[in-house]
């Protein structure tokens, strides 16, 4: 497939700005790496849930995006993304994204006509043996029901894919966007050999697909570390990596295609092996991070104390009463143990520095609590709706803000993953 004129390079990074006010202090740490040497490219993300849940809209990220780009003079390309988009979905973001992230997740196991299964088999008949696949020593084995398993699973996802893929292309041009397609958000992990396929489908739909988000194994919930088995994951990226490197060149897939890892903010379990195997593999990776910023906003108000730590407060009272509406959107995504939420009394008594400890992802401190983590990373509803007190605030305590998102950012994700 021909060149995009704009691509994502090796590195690129996706960050979230629930509140629209902290888009120059996450482009600072993409400064930082590359002051280091390491050029990552900004991707600002928003999901149409996100949107909706806060009322907001995709243009002022857009807005927001190019302003600090034009503050902090970032000339390498960045980009707005559609995040977890769906065929109904997309065109609320159709002016103002260049990456989509094109959710099929729902389709998963979804039918499609039995001749399209057929005919999936039948393309699909040359890999039937033993696929060896170069840089994984275990053989795979395909047989005719095997496909035709793979075709009822993903088929379906995969047209679906293809459809929204044909919309955008229609509104924006070819190769003016970048094309993500997710399937994180299901209940079962993809193998290495199912994504081989998925990858040859997305092909036939003609996608020029630049990164796919895989569901791994075990859980990447909400802010806070990976809960799986490590050997596993590891083997698994690895697989993942090498079927991607063979599928390029099998399927003529873009050069650049890489790995997604959704909900991968907080995952300091995970980033020395990822660094470790994209770098032994030369391969490129592409990271989602979102709420870890509002987080952010949340810990630089404490700090500020006073009326900062009052409306953290609020926000936090709020959120365990409305624990499950709060919760239910994100019930795939997060572990919440409600027996270790602090009470109301206890948070009261507490000052800027005792609920920093509880919240900031630092597992060696004994008061960080990352059940109450959890709830105020899908809290922030709550704050939306008393957004007159909220955002004049954010711009109150800018700077105490700005210099923990932008710490959280370079040190906590891109140094152990990058640099
Ligand atoms: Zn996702």
């Amino acid at each position: 497939m021909e060149n995009k004129s704009k691509t994502l390079g090796k590195y690129s990074f996706g960050v979230g700005d629930r509140f629209s006010h902290q888009a120059q202090a996450q482009l600072s740490a993409f400064q930082k790496a590359k002051e280091q040497g390491v050029q990552i490219t900004p991707v600002w993300n928003k999901s149409y849930r996100e949107h909706q849940i806060i009322s907001s809209n995709p243009r002022e990220t857009r807005r927001q995006a190019d302003l600090a780009i034009e503050k902090l003079r970032w000339d390498t390309p960045y980009f707005v993304d559609a995040d977890h988009v769906t065929f109904d979905s997309v065109d609320f973001f159709l002016d103002s994204s260049d990456f989509f992230t094109l959710d099929v997740a729902d389709y998963i196991g979804k039918s499609t006509l039995d001749e399209n299964i057929h005919s999936f088999v039948e393309k699909h008949k040359r890999y039937v043996s033993e696929l060896e696949i170069p840089g994984i020593t275990e053989k795979f084995i395909v047989d005719i029901k095997r496909l035709e398993q793979i075709g009822q699973s993903y088929l379906k996802a995969v047209e679906e894919a293809g459809r929204t893929y044909r919309k955008i292309q229609a509104s924006k041009g070819s190769d003016q966007f970048v094309v993500e397609v997710s399937m994180d958000e299901t209940d079962k992990p993809q193998t290495p050999l199912e994504i081989f396929f998925i990858l040859s489908g997305l092909a036939g739909e003609n996608i020029p697909v630049d990164t796919l988000a895989p569901k791994f194994s075990g859980r990447f919930n909400k802010g806070v570390d990976y809960v799986g088995d490590l050997d596993l994951f590891r083997k698994e990226f690895e697989q993942d990596l090498a079927v991607i490197q063979y599928a390029i060149k099998e399927f003529s897939l873009p050069e650049g295609l890489k790995l997604s890892v959704h909900s991968g903010s907080d995952k300091f379990s995970l980033y020395p092996i990822i660094k470790e195997v994209i770098q032994s593999n030369n391969a490129g990776l592409h990271i989602k991070t979102a709420g870890t910023t509002w987080l952010e906003e949340l810990i630089g108000l404490a700090l500020a104390g006073g009326e900062g730590m009052e409306i953290v407060q609020k926000i936090y009272h709020e959120s365990v009463q409305r624990f499950d509406e709060l919760c239910g959107p994100y019930a795939s995504v997060i572990d919440i143990n409600k027996q270790n939420l602090p009470s109301e009394e206890v948070v009261n008594s507490w000052d800027g520095e005792s609920f920093v400890r509880a919240l900031r992802h630092d597992q060696s401190c004994q008061d960080y609590n990352p059940d109450l983590r959890q709830l105020l990373h899908v809290g922030y509803k709550v704050a939306a709706e008393m957004k007159d007190q909220y955002y004049p605030a954010l711009d109150k305590y800018t700077d105490t803000i700005a210099e923990q998102v932008s710490e959280n950012i370079y040190d906590r994700h891109m140094k152990p993953l990058f640099l």
